[in-house]
């Protein structure tokens, strides 16, 4: 190809391709769209069933163009009114949260944008939002200044980052690993046990020490398993307490476990994945002791109501978590090592991401902290409320929850696990309100999550005459 007929293909192609860039008048239109499409969801949110129990069809790529009024319908029938709501505050299974309207806003803003936040090099402002993300953070949790942190997709990343610096500092390796414990509940979120799978740690030796009559864990326990352990000549090498555990919302003896850890030079580790940000509530209390593990995660997509895609870590030893993270390519030789401190990917297995921090960052001024705080705290008490009403419909509740999380069953004369798996059955069928399920000491529950922002009084006097209605087909 000669220069000219060069040039005329570039003329050819260029008429096609430029269909990506979509003309201002244009993008207004889709934009509008957009926004009705948006306010219609949000504003029927509470009268439209939380749960579908059907299939997603019709959603193939076949290269026929659409317009997107049509495939906003088709988003609406296949995705909104398929599975859970999980926007809606009648959504009170598992650990729902809602999504903001102003993250999902940072994040269009965020993708238009398109800052290459993992690198301080190439945009200094959006490392910097990170960073001053976590920075906000290591103050909610007392963490020091000098501790290290990352936004991550979500709790599983963030405990595969905590888990290796430990893995890392305690040089956990070889003939070793299958010498060294850890110590944790039989209500430790799965994402733990995995993580340390997909850490080479799958033949380490995993204890789980007994919990009190809340779900938490008994720390006389964990230091009568450890000195056992040290006798054994075993290696004890990390405990991971839980603020907040998913089935029951325990909160484990955090302050009693850093004193074992720290005086048998464990790592301490504290998932707060779900609980984290009720440190900033009347609960307060309950999380002394946080401050004092070597690393912690917290999930702002479940406590600060953000849609799906943020967790965070901190962790205090600089040092392991750059020696399995850092990162230096040819093509980075531009990037100094001053500024790689503050480049996110040298905490991380990522490299180009999303630019998470700004769905946290936005939020937090344009909102400030203290709806933050009242709506967590409304939280703890709807679960109180919610408690009461089953109580007076006459069932049998778990133990006085620590945060916003709790379950119950009802006393059936017989087959109380089968009536109490068929009212689910029947809760799910309804689908007005959305309650997931649990097995707690061999009892089959229903739980009860209450974590998104929409959820209100009204929302729980809705779940109390569908568990009515539903209880009265079951009985
Ligand atoms: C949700 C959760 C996790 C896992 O986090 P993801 O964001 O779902 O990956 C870990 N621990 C606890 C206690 C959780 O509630």
């Amino acid at each position: 190809m000669n220069q000219e007929e060069l040039i005329s293909k570039l003329i050819q192609l260029n008429q096609i391709s430029s269909k990506l860039e979509v003309p201002e008048t244009e993008r207004v239109e889709l934009i509008e769209n957009t926004t009705e499409f948006i306010n219609s969801f949000i504003s029927g949110l509470d009268e439209k069933k939380v749960f579908h129990e059907r299939k997603a069809h019709y959603l193939e790529i076949n290269n026929k163009k659409r317009i997107l009024p049509e495939l906003l319908d088709l988003y609406r029938r296949e995705v909104v009114e398929t599975g859970i709501n999980a926007a809606s505050g009648k959504h009170m299974g598992y650990i729902p949260a809602g999504g903001l309207f102003v993250s999902a806003l940072a994040d269009f803003i965020a993708a238009t944008t398109n800052p290459y936040a993992s690198v301080y090099y190439a945009s200094p402002g959006a490392a910097e939002i990170e960073n001053q993300v976590i920075n906000w953070l290591k103050s909610v949790f007392s963490f020091p200044e000098t501790s290290v942190g990352n936004l991550t997709s979500g709790g599983s990343i963030s405990m595969l980052i905590a888990f290796t610096a430990a893995r890392d500092k305690h040089r956990i390796k070889n003939e070793l690993i299958s010498k060294s414990v850890v110590y944790l509940t039989e209500q430790i979120h799965h994402s733990a046990l995995k993580a340390l799978r997909i850490i080479g740690l799958e033949d380490i030796i995993i204890r789980y020490v007994p919990m009190d009559e809340h779900h938490r864990m008994r720390a006389d326990k964990l230091l009568e398993y450890i000195e056992k352990d040290i006798v054994d000549e075993l290696n004890p090498f990390l405990v991971v307490g839980t603020a907040g555990t998913t089935d029951t919302g325990a909160v484990d003896p955090l302050d009693r476990i850093a004193d074992i850890a720290e005086a048998n030079k464990l790592w301490f580790h504290v998932d707060a994945a779900y609980g984290g940000f009720f440190i900033l509530t009347s609960k307060k209390d309950l999380f002394k002791g946080i401050e004092r593990a070597d690393s912690i995660i917290v999930d702002p997509h479940k406590g600060m109501f953000l849609p799906y895609g943020v967790g965070a870590v901190l962790v205090k030893d600089k040092a392991s978590v750059l020696h399995s993270n850092h990162y230096f390519a040819n093509y980075m030789q531009d990037a100094n090592m001053e500024e790689m401190i503050q480049s996110p990917s040298n905490v991380s297995p990522e490299l180009t991401k999303h630019f998470r921090g700004l769905r946290v960052w936005l939020p937090l001024q344009i909102h400030g902290v203290e709806p933050f705080v009242a709506c967590l705290e409304e939280k703890l008490l709807l679960v109180k409320y919610f408690r009461n009403k089953l109580s007076e419909l006459g069932f049998k509740l778990g133990p006085e929850p620590d945060l916003s999380v709790s379950y119950f069953w009802y006393p059936f004369e017989t087959d109380s696990n089968e009536k109490n798996k068929q009212l689910m059955k029947e809760i799910h069928a309804d689908g007005d309100v959305y309650l997931s399920s649990s097995i707690i000491n061999g009892q089959f529950v229903i739980r009860i999550a209450i974590l998104v922002f929409r959820t209100k009084k009204e929302t729980v006097d809705k779940a109390v005459s569908m568990i009515s209605r539903c209880l009265a087909k079951v009985k």
